[in-house]
């Protein structure tokens, strides 16, 4: 990496000249005021990197610039000394500042952005020794982010807090609280839940940074999950401290009580106060526009645990790509904020069936009205990202391009609101056409009037003013640009008096302006009678530099005219940004209002493109699937030209008052029984997100949690072996579970000694079935499973149909009622290029075994239930010719007809024997 080094000439302490004033000091102890002013901020933030703003680059000492030296590959160098060492440093530049701050943060560092708070010019005006003042203007931390170079559109950013509270009566679980907020966004929620709820949501919400009180972050009982987390935060017990947090959180919205947003408990509040007051700090006081917190009922959302969600790979797949997700597959939004809101539909799927219904309704409106849809997302595509860039203005942070962005939405959301006012609209639509109108339109047209049509990208930049919108800033501009006309016109001038063609007037920041001419024309210019115009002021290798009384004046016209113009505009953009902020509710309702809107037309989109169809959900119990299809397997199929096999699944009580069904499903390795769990699972989880499915016909009865298991699923990075995960996670199904849960284990118990995981396999599939009673789907290698389904009586075997051709297994991938046969192993390896010889062997091997007494042990225990264990044969050994021996002589001895020396020898003896 390049070592960028070049601070500002201007500044009064420059680090040059300090380092050669400490190389030729004696007394090397001695604290210069800028180290002093660096090591009492730098003291003041003793857990962040400190970007300490000089000039152009924002420079790190000390240990900071080794850990920064190290994580961003930059070059360490050193400046002065302190105590007697060399200090060592290292630095960025201003304007590659984000893309350094996105690294380090996501390496897991917090960075403390400290800025020169006055013009160094000031500085100097104190005297020669003054430093410039510095302040730190905002921490930086993973959850609290707001640059869309650090920040994933497609995605929330969420900072959470985690608050313990006493165990509720009558019950030794402790009750959790969990506040999750997004300043990009200012979608903040609160929850209550019990510990195995909070893992859920954490895996849900996956928040880029949490916060928990520093007592709960050594706590033995949590600590464990807390490492595992990716960014966790402790902070001192102020931050949680309950008797304070409604008055931190009302103080925090302008309001007299919380009341206002509706019934809180205790915890609540202290992890929703938590949140702002961690916010505050690291925004210095800048308030975020946040939306008041909202509550999520307990069990307003389906239930599904982090396992369930990495194996499903609902947002990324088991890889961490988002390619080949199920959010990835489904995806048609045409904005950031929509592609945000259908992930976090996604992961927070419905339980009631009537809010489904209205999310449906709209799916199934935009489906019909394709003409519109067309419009409609055409029209969004051009809409911005209005939340983040309202955010970036509230929090300072905004540019001239976020009022564009702010202009375009909401010209985008009146546009839109136009074209959705027609009467009998689905539900969802009409309140979000209403809030498509909350904006004042007075305000899009104040942006229009006074944003140019060319916008840079920071305000202090300039030039972003319309012409014309403002008659003060109109007459700074053209002084100033005809000022440059008049350097022109006395550069021509000059030129001309002098008779040297090659004179120019040129500008550098520490001369300003100058005439510039070569070292033999210059003779000229120090002789009378041009002497009295021309003052010189340097002289070059090649040229020589001249200053005149006219030039002089010019320049200050110029530099007071751009200055005006400058603070004009800086003015107008503050005017502007006061009016946004003014009105960031509305701007808020009408950008989730476009959001809303852009969710359902995608979906109606995908519905169209790959033949989904409504799912009917309703309160009951019943799972019934028809022709239903993987949505990402079969996409992935199409696009290498192949077709998919859809395949009903029907779980459904066999009376109106019963229970749902377990199914078991057989069938050989690449059958696909894996993806006809999967598809199932994934019904559910788009039906209730209030998405059509992937299926012919789809009746569900509501599931309030699902858990998806794959056995001897590697995790090597926690440490634990694969048979424990397996296990952990199969009890927590076990554990849970309700009537109204869907289970789907693949291959539970592959992971240990055969008969251990057929005991299990065993064991589980009869509980879920006897307790649990939920709807299941369990596939499984041991054939000896479907002998249950004569004793269970909600328990069906189906089983994926495969041929044999020639020795040949050929994959159909059909599920119908009944056991697989057999594994076709031997055929599934040839397929898989196993040596021949190894084919042939395996063959003859398998013979051999199946010649044996192979009667299943499964029979039996199924008549024998549950006394199973002893009943299982040890594995006949081959008989051994001389144990035989030493066993026959063994059994003609009689110890008690032996003397001491007879029973020597014959132990002896045996010995011999046994040696053969
Ligand atoms: P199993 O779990 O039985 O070993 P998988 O579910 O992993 O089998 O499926 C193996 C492969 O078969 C998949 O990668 C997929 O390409 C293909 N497959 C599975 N189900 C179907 C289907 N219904 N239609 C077409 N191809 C399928
Ligand atoms: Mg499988």
């Amino acid at each position: 990496m390049d070592a960028l080094h070049k601070p500002a000439p201007d500044e009064t302490d420059d680090p040059r000249a300090d380092a050669r004033a400490a190389e030729t000091r004696v007394a090397e102890t001695r604290v210069t005021p800028m180290m002093e002013q660096y090591i009492e901020i730098k003291a003041a933030n003793p857990d962040c990197l400190l970007f300490y703003r000089m000039g152009d680059f924002y420079e790190m000492f000390f240990a900071d610039a080794e850990t920064a030296s190290r994580a961003l590959g930059i070059v360490l160098t050193k400046r002065g000394k302190h105590q007697g060492a060399d200090i060592p440093m290292c630095g960025v530049p201003i304007e590659r500042a984000d893309e350094y701050l996105h690294r380090l943060i996501a390496l897991g560092h917090r960075v403390a952005v400290c800025e020169q708070m006055e013009d160094p010019a000031e500085a100097k005006k104190r005297g020669g020794k003054s430093v410039v003042r510095r302040d730190v203007v905002r921490l930086v931390t993973p959850g609290t982010l707001t640059e869309d170079t650090l920040l994933d559109s497609r995605r929330n950013n969420f900072l959470a807090a985690i608050v313990r509270g006493k165990p509720s009566s009558g019950s030794d679980d402790a009750r959790f609280a969990l506040a999750c907020l997004d300043i990009s966004t200012g979608e903040f929620r609160l929850t209550e839940c019990d510990r195995v709820r909070l893992a859920s949501e954490i895996a849900r919400v996956e928040p880029g940074e949490v916060i928990v009180s520093d007592a709960l972050y050594e706590d033995p009982d949590v600590a464990p999950f807390l490492r595992s987390l990716p960014a966790v935060t402790p902070l001192g017990r102020d931050v949680f401290d309950g008797a304070s947090a409604e008055r931190r959180l009302t103080s925090y919205f302008a309001v007299a009580t919380s009341d206002a947003f509706g019934t809180f408990s205790r915890l609540e509040l202290t992890a929703a106060a938590a949140c702002v007051t961690y916010v505050e700090r690291t925004q210095l006081g800048k308030r975020p526009p946040l939306s008041p917190p909202s509550r999520e009922a307990l069990g307003a959302t389906l239930s599904i645990d982090a396992a369930t969600r990495a194996n499903l790979e609902l947002m990324k797949t088991l890889g961490g790509e988002r390619r080949g997700s199920l959010v990835a597959a489904i995806d048609r939004t045409v904005t950031a904020a929509g592609s945000r809101l259908l992930a976090q539909r996604i992961a927070a799927p419905l339980t009631d069936p009537a809010a489904i219904a209205r999310r449906l309704d709209a799916v199934e409106f935009f489906t019909r009205e394709s003409i519109l849809r067309g419009v409609v997302r055409e029209k969004l595509a051009a809409a911005p990202d209005l939340a983040r860039s309202l955010a970036r203005i509230v929090l300072a942070r905004g540019g001239p391009r976020d009022l564009a962005a702010i202009r375009d939405g909401l010209s985008a959301a009146a546009d839109l609101a136009g074209r959705l006012s027609a009467d009998g609209l689905p539900d969802e639509i009409t309140t979000a056409s209403r809030d498509l109108r909350a904006p004042d339109p007075a305000l899009a047209e104040m942006l229009s009037a006074a944003l140019a049509d060319e916008l840079p990208l920071q305000k202090r930049d300039g030039g972003f003013v319309r012409s014309g919108y403002e008659p003060a800033l109109d007459e700074a501009r053209a002084l100033r640009d005809e000022s440059r006309r008049v350097i022109a016109a006395l550069q021509a001038r000059y030129a001309d008096e002098t008779g040297i063609r090659a004179l120019k007037i040129r500008h550098n920041n520490v001369l300003g302006y100058f005439v510039e001419v070569t070292a033999q024309n210059a003779e000229r210019l120090m002789t009378p009678p041009l002497n009295a115009t021309f003052i010189h002021r340097q002289t070059l290798a090649g040229q020589v530099r001249f200053t005149s009384t006219e030039l002089g004046a010019l320049e200050a016209k110029i530099a007071s005219a751009a200055d005006r113009a400058l603070g004009l505009e800086l003015e107008i953009f503050e005017r502007l940004a006061a009016a946004v902020i003014a009105a960031a509710d509305a701007v808020k309702a009408a950008a989730q209002a476009l959001a809303v809107i852009d969710v359902a037309a995608a979906l109606a989109a995908v519905a169209i493109e790959c033949r989904f169809v409504r799912p009917e959900v309703d309160g009951g119990v019943g799972f019934c699937i028809e022709g239903g299809r993987h949505p990402v397997v079969e996409q992935a199929i199409a696009s290498e030209g192949g077709s998919f096999v859809a395949n009903d699944c029907d779980l459904s009580p066999m009376s109106d008052t019963g229970r749902g069904r377990i199914a078991v499903v057989t069938g050989p390795n690449m059958a696909g029984k894996s993806t006809y769990l999967r598809q199932n699972a994934l019904i559910v989880v788009l039906a209730q997100a209030g998405s059509f499915v992937p299926a012919a016909r789809a009746r569900i009865g509501v599931v309030d949690r699902l858990f998806s298991r794959v056995g001897a699923a590697d995790d090597l990075a926690r440490g634990r072996s694969t048979f424990m995960v397996e296990m952990v996670e199969t009890a927590a199904i076990l554990n849970q579970a309700s009537d109204r849960s869907l289970v789907i284990l693949d291959e539970i118990g592959r992971g240990t000694a055969t008969y251990d995981g057929l005991s299990i396999a065993w064991a589980a599939v009869e509980h879920l079935h006897d307790r649990n009673r939920c709807r299941a789907l369990f596939a499984t290698h041991f054939h000896e499973l479907t002998a249950l389904a004569n004793k269970l009586d909600r328990l069906f075997n189906i089983t994926v149909r495969v041929k044999e051709w020639h020795g040949d297994v050929v994959f159909l991938h059909e599920v119908v009622a009944g056991a697989a046969d057999r594994s076709y192993g031997i055929q599934v390896a040839k397929l898989a290029g196993l040596p021949p010889a190894v084919i042939e062997r395996a063959k003859h091997v398998l013979g051999v075994l199946e010649a044996e007494d192979r009667t299943s042990p499964a029979r039996k225990l199924v008549d024998d239930l549950p006394l199973f264990a002893p009943r299982i044969a040890p594995p006949k050994v081959a008989v051994d010719p001389h144990a035989e021996a030493v066993m026959k002589r063994l059994a003609e001895l009689d110890p008690d007809d032996m003397s001491p020396r007879d029973a020597l020898e014959a132990l002896y003896a045996l010995k011999q024997a046994a040696r053969g």
